[in-house]
């Protein structure tokens, strides 16, 4: 575990951070036999030699291409009941492995880890284990990964696919190179926004209460650099750094990004998977603001001001949820809020005042919240499925962005409609601009977006024209037709 900045490897001036990994799979399958074949490869084991892992991560150093690298991996445990904690290893990791015994194929905890790490979008390794067994069945297994749709390399996907056996140390090496490409990979396309000069971010992985010391957390550093005496604050718990342990249990002065220390210091047990800043979180001083009945803008500490963000207030059901939501969210959505519990006035009233949207994952609103959401034109939807809400923030960013993009040709309301041949003319007079035959449109009422068509056809009384400028009157069509009634707007975009 490096000290400071320094003992970094440096390539062209760039610090290169320790991929974070975290090796996923059904029990049984040998996962810990692996992490303990890893161990032996580390180059630094002379110098740590004898001493055992005190943390639930551990970081190794390799030659790799010729120069020393470091691989942080996280112990996920294996255990049924420890599906959440999973999800978190792969929260806080770079790259997954996703480890399936050659012998025995996929089972529902490998099942379990795909979707897993589909949701969280990191790249990953499919190793096959046990490949010293003389009853593996290497392409059973490989079908059986390619029908839970993990596209392997070889079979038209990029899903690296790796047999190794742990036992006799085959391609364990060459798993750790691969681990290391898959990551500079990545890296290279900008895929991990990390670095050490921005502010704190690290993921709690373990916590516990010990008798001598107090509230320990092991934390993984995603963003920025953690320091002795700092103030760190982890969902409700707080406190100042005492003590930065290594994974083998040496003091350090500081850690950064994608190192994991255990941190001493904070008052109380924080949760696993709370993310550890150095600023108070936002639902503190939420909060605070809410004391006051005054609630201003609060600004995320992870996220620039931009117009073309999506503000959103985020109400999920449990902190885990709001995790794996801020995870797989698209990168133009800043979150104003995050809470867990239903959505409620103040909710309305702050998302209103900083011109947010409000999603709900798994919880309620109560009708008169629903009713002011409405009066005060605050749009709020609700989920139960996370890929639908996923997906639906992204056509929305979508939307958004093409809608800050776009052109205002002309502004027109609706004065009357009349019948014609199957279908109807819609009377306008035009205000602003014009509105011409093959314009794109939208039909809005009370700034309710109703539909988008063409204008098929402009005319005023027999004659067909080209276009109706500001100030006239006319009849146009739109193809396809949309339901309108009196007094709805009609804007003309690009
Ligand atoms: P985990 O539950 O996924 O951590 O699995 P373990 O690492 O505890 O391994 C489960 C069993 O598989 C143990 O009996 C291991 O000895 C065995 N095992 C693990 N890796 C290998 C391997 O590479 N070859 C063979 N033959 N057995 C292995």
């Amino acid at each position: 575990m490096a000290k400071n900045k320094n003992d970094k490897t440096q390539v062209t001036g760039d610090i290169i951070y320790p991929p974070v990994v975290a090796v996923l799979g059904h029990v049984d399958h040998g996962k810990t036999t692996l992490l303990d074949a890893i161990r032996k490869t580390n180059i630094a084991g002379a110098e740590h030699g004898g001493i055992t892992q005190k943390i639930g991560a551990s970081e190794i150093e390799i030659m790799h291409e010729g120069q020393k690298r470091k691989i942080t991996f996280i112990d996920t445990p294996g255990h049924e009941a420890f599906s959440q904690m999973r999800g978190r290893g792969v929260q806080a990791a770079d790259v997954g492995i996703l480890v399936v015994s050659s012998v025995d194929g996929v089972m529902p905890q490998t099942v379990e880890s795909i979707q897993l790490l589909k949701e969280s979008k990191i790249p990953f390794i499919a190793v096959l284990t046990k490949s010293d067994d003389p009853n593996k069945l290497p392409d059973k297994v490989k079908q059986q990964l390619l029908k839970e749709e993990v596209l392997l390399e070889g079979y038209g996907g990029d899903v690296p696919i790796l047999e190794v056996s742990a036992k006799t140390g085959q391609n364990v090496k060459e798993l750790l190179d691969l681990i290391l490409l898959s990551y500079d990979l990545k890296k290279e396309a900008n895929f991990y926004p990390f670095s050490v000069s921005g502010p704190l971010m690290g993921i709690v992985i373990e916590s516990k209460l010990d008798q001598k010391s107090g509230p320990l957390a092991t934390v993984v550093i995603k963003n920025g650099v953690i320091k002795l005496r700092d103030e760190v604050y982890a969902g409700e718990s707080k406190g100042k750094v005492r003590n930065i342990l290594s994974d083998l249990g040496k003091n350090l002065s500081e850690a950064t990004v994608g190192e994991a220390v255990e941190i001493l210091g904070f008052e109380k047990v924080p949760e696993v998977g709370s993310v550890v800043t150095n600023t108070p979180k936002i639902v503190e001083k939420l909060e605070y603001k809410k004391e006051n009945n005054e609630p201003k803008e609060v600004v995320s500490p992870f996220a620039e001001e931009d117009q073309n963000m999506l503000s959103v207030v985020l109400c999920a059901d449990t902190k885990g949820s709001l995790q794996a939501i801020i995870n797989s969210i698209p990168e133009k959505v800043r979150f104003v809020v995050q809470k867990t519990g239903d959505i409620e006035v103040s909710d309305v009233l702050f998302a209103k005042s900083t011109g947010s949207i409000i999603l709900g994952f798994n919880v309620r609103i109560k009708p008169e919240v629903a009713k002011l959401a409405k009066t005060e034109k605050v749009l709020v939807k609700t989920y139960n499925i996370i890929y639908e809400m996923i997906d639906e923030i992204s056509d929305f960013v979508q939307g958004k962005l093409e809608a800050l993009q776009e052109e205002i040709l002309g502004i027109a309301k609706i004065l009357a409609r009349f019948p014609f041949e199957k279908t109807e003319v819609m009377g306008i007079r035009v205000s602003e601009g014009r509105i011409a035959k093959g314009d794109k449109v939208r039909l809005t009422r009370n700034d309710e977006i109703l539909g988008e068509s063409h204008v098929s056809s402009v005319r005023k009384g027999k004659e067909s024209l080209s276009k109706i400028e500001a100030g006239e009157e006319g009849g146009i069509i739109l193809s396809p037709f949309l339901d309108f009634t009196i007094g709805d707007m009609l804007i003309s975009h690009s």
